[in-house]
């Protein structure tokens, strides 16, 4: 009787833990998900004292014959990546005409976890215009990069970062060009770029993102609205992303944000870009925004991509008339770029009608959802306006091969046989 009291106590207890464990259990996620909301520590004196280091090497620009003050600066970036953790590297290139030179992009990995073949790329450049200290343009942007990567140290991510201070961006985006150039492999594993070009000058910050990036332009307006911070949207969206690094980016169709300054530097470019012209309580807003929507990015709440499925055109039809209307489904909420032909249009709704020339077409659509995960259909048909009906199956024409193959090998079979019963009958003999 006592040891069955006592087992009777065991087992109570064990139910008690149980339950507490089990009641506890959302405790533990609201924690994980409480993470999601957590507002970084972003150190103003590090941002400024970064910057000043940076600008106190001189003008780091490919049109002055000394390279000495580029060289100096991308190891003294490499040594600051060490220093917060990161997997470090430098990737050369020769920069080409007009400047016979060698460029030198620094690039500071932090691995993810179980999203690790996932990348976010965080972007400043470290070079200038001739004479020009570079302070805000964009001495400022590389101490922001560095500065996150500073904050993210004692933080585990699911996606891996590439935090990359290009160099030769004033000289037509040549680092970031030939970085892009060498890592096709690993076009399809970004997920987003963030580029951080001017962010020390005026009262305001802006941010331009094309319409068919809109969930990441979401993404930061979130982060924005939740530290009680204001963004402008689109800026320049011509000069912002087109003439920066952003560029090189968006050439293959990789989604893509630069945060930048709202008011024009009267400065920039000029001998008085200079740390005393700079503000640095907006470079460390901006620092709040990017840490803020990079770590939501880097571990993101949702990893199921959207479903898409394309109505109309039917894959392999082939049509006599070339109108159609482009008709597709998503299965969420979700940011739509369509490509024709491998080249993007950008976001079209479905029902738009289209009029294609005669040929061979690929309608692509590729669906990216609010944290960054892309799901896409593809459908290839024919517009020939000989052909007899409005539309034309093409495994019409697989059909007559099956059946072609069909008699051929019955033909086979039937040889065999009467060859077997031939042989058969001379032995007999
Ligand atoms: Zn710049």
């Amino acid at each position: 009787m006592l040891m069955m009291k006592s087992k009777n106590r065991i087992n109570a207890i064990s139910a008690v833990i149980f339950i507490f464990l089990f009641f506890s259990m959302p405790a533990f996620t609201l924690q994980v998900c409480a993470a999601t909301n957590l507002d970084f520590d972003v150190s103003q004196a590090n941002i400024e004292q970064i910057t000043k280091d940076i600008v106190d090497y001189g003008p780091r620009s490919y049109f002055d014959s000394n390279e000495s003050s580029r060289q100096q600066v991308s190891e003294f970036i490499r040594g600051i990546m060490e220093g917060y953790g990161l997997q470090t590297s430098f990737d050369e290139f020769y920069v080409g005409k007009p400047f016979d030179v060698t460029g030198r992009n620094v690039i500071g990995v932090k691995y993810g976890s179980n999203l690790k073949d996932q990348i976010v790329i965080i972007s400043a450049h470290y070079d200038t215009r001739p004479l020009s200290p570079g302070a805000d343009d964009d001495a400022s942007g590389v101490a922001v990069m560095l500065e996150i990567a500073r904050l993210f140290q004692n933080y585990s991510l699911n996606r891996t970062i590439y935090f990359i201070a290009f160099d030769g961006e004033e000289a037509g985006m040549r680092g970031s060009r030939n970085w892009m150039e060498k890592h096709e492999d690993l076009k399809g594993n970004i997920i987003a770029v963030v580029n951080v070009d001017m962010v020390a000058y005026g009262d305001n910050l802006s941010v331009s993102c094309l319409p068919q990036y809109s969930w990441l332009n979401n993404l930061f307006q979130a982060s924005v609205e939740s530290l009680n911070l204001t963004l402008n949207e689109e800026r320049t969206r011509k000069t912002g992303l087109i003439y920066g690094d952003g560029g090189a980016f968006l050439n293959s169709y990789i989604p893509t944000i630069v945060i930048a300054e709202s008011t024009i530097n009267p400065y920039y470019h000029t001998e008085d870009d200079t740390i005393e012209n700079a503000n640095f309580s907006l470079a460390k807003d901006a620092a709040k925004i990017v840490a803020k929507s990079v770590y939501r990015l880097a571990n993101p709440e949702d990893i199921t991509p959207p479903e898409v499925k394309i109505e109309y055109p039917y894959p392999r039809h082939t049509y006599k008339y070339p109108y159609n209307s482009l008709i597709y489904n998503v299965s969420e909420n979700s940011s739509i770029d369509v490509f024709i032909d491998g080249v993007s249009l950008g976001y079209i709704e479905s029902g738009h009608p289209i009029f294609w020339a005669e040929g061979t077409h690929v309608i692509k659509i590729r669906a990216i959802d609010s944290m960054g995960n892309a799901g896409w259909d593809t459908v290839t048909f024919r517009i020939n306006p000989k052909a007899y009906y409005s539309t034309q199956t093409w495994e019409n024409g697989t059909a007559y091969t099956t059946i072609i193959a069909i008699i051929l090998f019955l033909t086979f079979l039937a040889t065999s046989i009467m060859m077997l019963k031939l042989k058969r009958k001379s032995k007999r003999k």
